[in-house]
Order: C-alpha cells, then sequence, then structure tokens
C-alpha cells in the first residue's frame, strides 16, 4: 500500500510538472500571474490548510500552507519530535501574500520599521540604494517564495541562534533529515547573489520548484508587471533586482 502510495505520489508531481500542468491544480481558482505573486487569499484558497488543523506547533498566529506542503512538514516535525523529544520546533512564518508583504516592504522604505536600527528613509535617500539594503532580507512585494505556501519560517529569524545550544541542534537536524522529508534551504550562506543567509526558512521542493519555474517563465524576462504597478517603495527597480533575487538560490532549489 505503502509504494502504491508512493507511486501515486511520484505520477502526480510527473504531471504537475509538465508543461501544460492541470493549473487548477496548482493555482486553484486564482490565475497564474497572481497566484505566483501573492495575490490571493490563503485563509480562503481550496488549497491551503491552517496549520493548527494538522496540529503543527506555531507561535500561536494563524498561518496558512500548501495541503501537500504542510503535510510533509508535519511529518517532519513528528520525526523531530521523535529525536528531540525536548526541544520546541514551530512555524513563525508560512505563507505571507502581496500585501502582507508590500506592508513589510513599505515600512522599511519609509522608515517606520527600522533596518539594522536605521530609518531608511532618512539615512539612505536613493531609492535603489534603500531597495537593496531591504534586500538583504525582505523580498519585494510579488517576489517572495512566502507568496506561494511552500516555504516556511521556524522558530527565530536570527542566524545566530542556530549556531548554538538548542538552535544549533535544530539546524544540524535539520541539514541532515529536511531532504527526505522534501524540505531544503534555499538561502545558504555562501551565494554570490540574492537574500542574506537564513537558517530558520526552508522550502518544500517538490512543490516550490514548480512554482519556481513557472515564476521564471512568467515574469523572468518580464518583471514590468510589478515596476507597472509602481504600487510599493523602490518598485522602479523591481524589473532589474526580482529575477536575480529570485533565482539567487542555493542551487539545490533550482529544478
Ligand atoms: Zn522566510
Amino acid at each position: 500500500m505503502k509504494k502504491f502510495m508512493l507511486v501515486v505520489v511520484i505520477i502526480l508531481f510527473y504531471i504537475l510538472s509538465l508543461p501544460g500542468a492541470p493549473l487548477i491544480a496548482l493555482y486553484g481558482d486564482v490565475d497564474e500571474a497572481s497566484y505566483l505573486s501573492g495575490k490571493f487569499n490563503p485563509s480562503t484558497h481550496s488549497q491551503f490548510v491552517n496549520l493548527d488543523d494538522l496540529n503543527i506547533e506555531t507561535d500561536g498566529r494563524k498561518h496558512y500552507l500548501r495541503r501537500s506542503t504542510a503535510v510533509a512538514l508535519k511529518k517532519m516535525v513528528v520525526a523531530f519530535k521523535k529525536d528531540n523529544p525536548n526541544i520546541r520546533l514551530y512555524v513563525t512564518s508560512s505563507t505571507r501574500n502581496f500585501n502582507y508583504q508590500k506592508a513589510i516592504w513599505d515600512a522599511k522604505f519609509n522608515g517606520s520599521r527600522k533596518v539594522d536600527g536605521k530609518a531608511l528613509n532618512k539615512t539612505e535617500p536613493n531609492h535603489l540604494k534603500r531597495a537593496l539594503t531591504i534586500l538583504q532580507y525582505s523580498s519585494m512585494p510579488g517576489t517572495s517564495r512566502h507568496h506561494w505556501g511552500t516555504d516556511l519560517d521556524f522558530n527565530s529569524l536570527v542566524n545566530s541562534y542556530y549556531e548554538n545550544g538548542e538552535g544549533l541542534i535544530i539546524y544540524n537536524w535539520l541539514k541532515k533529515n529536511a531532504p527526505d522529508f522534501g524540505f531544503y534551504q534555499p538561502y545558504t550562506a555562501g551565494r554570490k547573489q540574492g537574500y542574506n543567509e537564513e537558517k530558520w526558512h526552508w522550502s518544500y521542493l517538490p512543490e516550490s520548484s514548480i512554482y519556481l519555474r513557472r515564476w521564471m517563465k512568467i515574469f523572468g524576462n518580464d518583471t514590468s508587471f510589478f515596476s507597472k504597478e509602481g504600487s510599493f517603495g523602490g518598485s522602479e527597480y523591481a524589473d532589474r533586482l526580482a529575477p536575480i533575487y529570485v533565482m539567487g538560490i542555493n542551487p539545490e532549489c533550482v529544478r
């Protein structure tokens, strides 16, 4: 029975990865460009599930992921708890849609949320430089992997947390075991371009690799979708910057 299920899952992923993949399976009732750029509400999307419903531990806020991603995550968390019964592993961020990402981005751009202790509207008048500073950690709206429902953040958004004590145990466990469950770290250390290292961010590759390919197909050569809208600070540079940051990931995550 297990073998049969495995074959079904492999065939499903193969079908989904074909150029003419059934769009309904990928996007539900949301059009492709809107889905890929996070312009939908995960809490009402038919293919998303509230992590509470699967008893996946979170920071207490409501979190949504694609159902297949959430089911794989549940299996991974159960395995982690079996090996480390006394360590909490919980989700602090999951699907963030365009508007959510825009709120984070604009707050940093207009200085109401400080970046490295600085109000960037005062310390960095040049829009390109200001955008590049924010891009060290935050995506421009429309370009975040968190839009796809396949990516999540664990416990702490600080790399040093994962360098000793419980954080180090968590990170070492994930590095060794997460791929067995389909999860990979897209923002590893030592890449030549893209966001800084994020030890907390993990992506369910059986699904996210499909969305990455579709994102590149639709926006890779034409990101005017974002700059045309002009709906967030520095969006005049989105055409130039978005593909660099979307593709500047761990090579293992480009499939
Ligand atoms: Zn993240």
